[in-house]
């Protein structure tokens, strides 16, 4: 079984997010694999063990890129390929246009990625690249099986649990409680540093990049407004509530 597994590289979640001249500030901050793709790599990693499988991870970015699949490598993943070209930093329109490309460049029987990411958390990319390869999609999985050219998900919807079997091959998204994934070894973080990662531009997928560019523009990038403290209101209940009507009046202007 061929395994290709979509991989972003995001802010470590315990970052703190500064703005700088409207811009996200990207110096001294640690970069993690995103937290749904770790779990995509991980049932990776496992259908490698359980049943064979060979497991190439993907992440189309900047050259920072490079560690997160090192890692995904150091893990258990066997080969690493980074989208290496700045003429594609777009939004979910155009990445999904250069993964879907790398996806046709095998005949790959699983494609696995996380649902999400944590910093654009657009949500989109799973979608788009199977419907761009016209293959089934399953999304937010959180138990998966394959049998033969069968794979049977299952996903949480509202509390009950959902089970849906589509036929190979086929793209799932990944969902938190899919696996607990593992850390790297030593050994296996030795291994990766040697691993040679192949690193692909548009010219070499083919891709002309003036017909793939985004369709979307960020106009802006605002931090959180910070919140004041609560305030408790004393007395009785009807003073309570009389103050509170003024302050809905007079300082929230609510009502
Ligand atoms: C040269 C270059 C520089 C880039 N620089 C940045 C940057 O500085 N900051 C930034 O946030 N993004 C950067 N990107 C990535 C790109 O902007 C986003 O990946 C894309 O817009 C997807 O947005 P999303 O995170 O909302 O995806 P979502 O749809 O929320 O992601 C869902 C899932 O799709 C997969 N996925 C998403 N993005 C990628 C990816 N790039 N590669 C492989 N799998 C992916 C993951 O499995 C992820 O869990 C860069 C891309 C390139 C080519």
């Amino acid at each position: 079984m061929k395994i290709l597994v979509l991989m972003k590289q995001t802010f470590d979640t315990e970052e703190e997010i500064f703005l700088v001249d409207g811009k996200l500030k990207e110096s001294g901050v640690k970069y993690v694999i995103n937290p749904y793709d770790e779990y995509a790599v991980e049932q990776a990693i496992l259908l490698k063990e359980q049943q064979g499988a060979e497991v190439t991870v993907v992440s189309a970015g900047p050259a920072r890129a490079e560690e997160a699949l090192r890692t995904a490598v150091a893990v258990g993943a066997d080969n690493a390929i980074l989208i290496d070209d700045e003429s594609l930093n777009g939004d979910e329109y155009t990445i999904s246009k250069v993964l879907a490309a790398i996806a046709q460049k095998e005949s790959y029987d699983l494609i696995l990625a996380g649902h999400m990411s944590v910093d654009d958390g657009a949500a989109q990319i799973g979608p788009r690249v199977a419907e761009l390869l016209g293959i089934p999609h399953i999304s937010t999985i959180t138990g998966l099986t394959i049998d033969g050219q069968t794979a049977r998900a299952e996903k949480d919807v509202e509390g009950d649990l959902e089970t849906i079997e589509v036929q190979l091959p086929a793209l799932l998204t990944a969902q938190q409680g899919l696996n607990e994934p593992r850390y790297p070894t030593l050994p296996g973080i030795m291994k990766a540093k040697k691993k040679p990662i192949e690193r692909v531009t548009a010219a070499d997928l083919g891709i002309d990049v003036a017909a793939i560019g985004s369709k979307t523009e960020t106009l802006t990038l605002n931090l959180p407004q910070k919140k004041s403290g609560g305030r408790i209101l004393e007395g009785e209940l009807h003073e309570q509530t009389a103050e509170l009507v003024n302050l809905l009046r007079n300082e929230a202007k609510v009502v």
